[in-house]
C-alpha cells in the first residue's frame, strides 16, 4: 500500500465585500472609511493527500498578495511528502526561506492541521492534548482615525470601552493613532482609564509607533498610573530590540508585551530569557503555524512565562484551547462604527469574530468539528475569485 502523500495543493486568490473599511492598494493597511464598499482580497489554500483527505484554511487577516506568493513558492517542494509530518515540514520550509522572513509557512501548515484533524476524526484542539472549551477574550479597537464618530477622539475611545464592558468583555485593549502623538496618546489612555479601570483589564498597543524610547518611557507611566494589564510594541525600534524593551522593562510596572514582529522561535525566547518582554506572542499565521506557535507555548511554559495569542481566527482558538499560559483571546480590530475586516462572509452559520462574538460572560468557543471545526462556503469563494494555481 502506497504511503501517504501530498499529490495537490490548490490556491485560490479572492475577494470579499466590506462596508466602510478600505485596503490599501497593496493590501497590507486598512482604515475605517464611512459611507463606502470596498474590495478586499483574501485567499484560501487547499492541501489533498492520496487518501482523499483534504485540508482546507482561509486566512482571516489581509496582506494576502504577499502570503499567497511566499506559499504558492513553498507548495512545491511538498509535492509527494507526507502530509502527517508536520514538524520535518515545518523545518524544510523554514529552511527553504530563511532570507525571507519565514513568510508562507502559516497557511500551509495550518492547513495540514485541518488535514490531521480530519483524518483522525478529532478538532485541532484535541490534537494538541488541549480541552479548553472556552476562552476569555478581549475587544482590541482598530486603529484611530480623524472620521466625525469614529475613533477620532479620547473621548470615542472611552466610550467604546464602556460599549464593549457592557457587551460583556473583560479587557479592552486600544490601538492608538499611527501619528506617534505623545500628547493624544496619553489623553486616549487617561479618557479610557478613568471610565473604565478596575472594570475591565485595559491594555495599549502603541504598534510601535511612539518616535523614541523617551517617548515610550512618558507613555508607559501613564499606563502605570491605571494598572494597566499590559504595554504592547511601544515604539519606533519595530518590537525587537532586546536592549530598549529590556531597559523600558525596568523602568516601568506594566508588563511590556513585544514579540508580535518577531518571525522565529529562537528569537522569541531569546527576548523572555533577556527580560525584554513579560508575556511571549504567537500568531499562527505568522509563526509557523500552529506546529511553529505551540513551540512558543511550550517554550513560554517552561520559562514560567505566558503566551498571548495575536488576534483572531479559527486557528488561534484551537491553539489557546491546548495552552495553560494564555490568558486572552483577542477579537481584533473592532470599531464603533463598523465590522472589523474579518467579518469573512465565507463560514458557516457557526463561527465568527465580529464583536458579538462572545457570550454574556465575554468568552468565546472553540469549533468542536474534526479538524478547524470550520465549513467554508467554497461557492462564494469560487464566485468571487481572481485566479487559482494548482500545483501536482
Ligand atoms: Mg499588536
Amino acid at each position: 500500500m502506497k504511503n501517504l502523500q501530498i499529490n495537490k495543493i490548490k490556491l485560490t486568490l479572492f475577494e470579499i465585500e466590506l462596508e466602510d473599511v478600505t485596503e490599501d492598494k497593496g493590501g497590507i493597511g486598512i482604515k475605517y472609511s464611512p459611507n463606502t464598499i470596498n474590495r478586499h482580497k483574501r485567499f484560501a489554500i487547499q492541501i489533498y493527500d492520496n487518501k482523499g483527505h483534504i485540508g482546507e484554511y482561509v486566512p482571516p487577516r489581509g496582506r494576502a498578495k504577499v502570503i499567497i506568493a511566499a506559499s504558492e513558492a513553498l507548495s512545491h517542494y511538498l509535492i509527494g511528502v507526507n502530509p502527517l509530518d508536520r514538524n520535518g515540514i515545518y523545518r524544510k520550509l523554514r529552511g527553504l526561506c530563511k532570507h525571507i522572513g519565514e513568510v508562507g509557512i502559516g497557511a500551509i501548515d495550518i492547513a495540514l492541521w485541518d488535514l490531521a484533524g480530519k483524518k483522525h476524526n478529532s478538532p485541532i484542539y484535541e490534537l494538541l492534548g488541549g480541552k479548553r472549551k472556552i476562552l476569555p477574550a478581549y475587544a482590541s479597537t482598530m486603529n484611530g482615525d480623524n472620521e466625525k464618530n469614529g475613533l477620532s477622539s479620547a473621548e470615542a475611545y472611552a466610550d467604546f470601552a464602556q460599549h464593549c464592558l457592557e457587551l460583556g468583555y473583560k479587557g479592552y485593549k486600544m490601538h492608538g493613532w499611527s501619528t506617534g502623538n505623545v500628547k493624544d496618546e496619553i489623553e486616549m489612555l487617561k479618557a479610557v482609564g478613568d471610565r473604565v479601570a478596575g472594570k475591565m483589564k485595559i491594555m495599549y498597543d502603541a504598534a510601535c509607533h511612539l518616535n523614541t524610547l523617551s517617548d515610550a518611557l512618558e507613555v508607559g507611566r501613564v499606563c502605570d498610573e491605571y494598572g494597566f494589564y499590559w504595554y504592547e510594541d511601544p515604539y519606533k525600534d519595530g518590537g525587537v530590540s532586546i536592549n530598549g524593551n529590556q531597559v523600558l522593562a525596568q523602568k516601568l510596572s506594566t508588563p511590556i508585551l513585544v514579540g508580535e514582529h518577531v518571525r522565529n522561535l529562537e528569537t522569541s525566547v531569546d527576548m523572555l530569557v533577556n527580560g525584554s518582554s513579560f508575556f511571549s506572542r504567537a500568531d499562527p499565521d505568522y509563526d509557523g503555524g500552529i506546529t511553529g506557535s505551540y513551540k512558543l507555548v511550550l517554550a513560554s511554559e517552561g520559562l514560567g512565562i505566558d503566551c498571548e495569542i495575536h488576534s483572531c481566527g479559527p486557528p488561534m482558538r484551537h491553539l489557546m484551547a491546548a495552552s495553560r499560559n494564555s490568558n486572552f483571546y483577542e477579537v481584533n480590530l473592532l470599531h464603533p462604527k463598523c465590522n472589523n475586516p474579518w467579518s469573512l462572509p465565507i463560514y458557516d452559520q457557526n463561527y465568527n469574530d465580529l464583536i458579538n462574538c462572545i457570550d454574556n460572560s465575554g468568552n468565546v468557543v472553540v469549533p468542536n468539528g474534526p479538524g478547524l471545526g470550520v465549513d467554508y462556503d467554497w461557492d462564494y469563494i469560487k464566485k468571487n475569485k481572481l485566479h487559482t494555481v494548482e500545483i501536482f
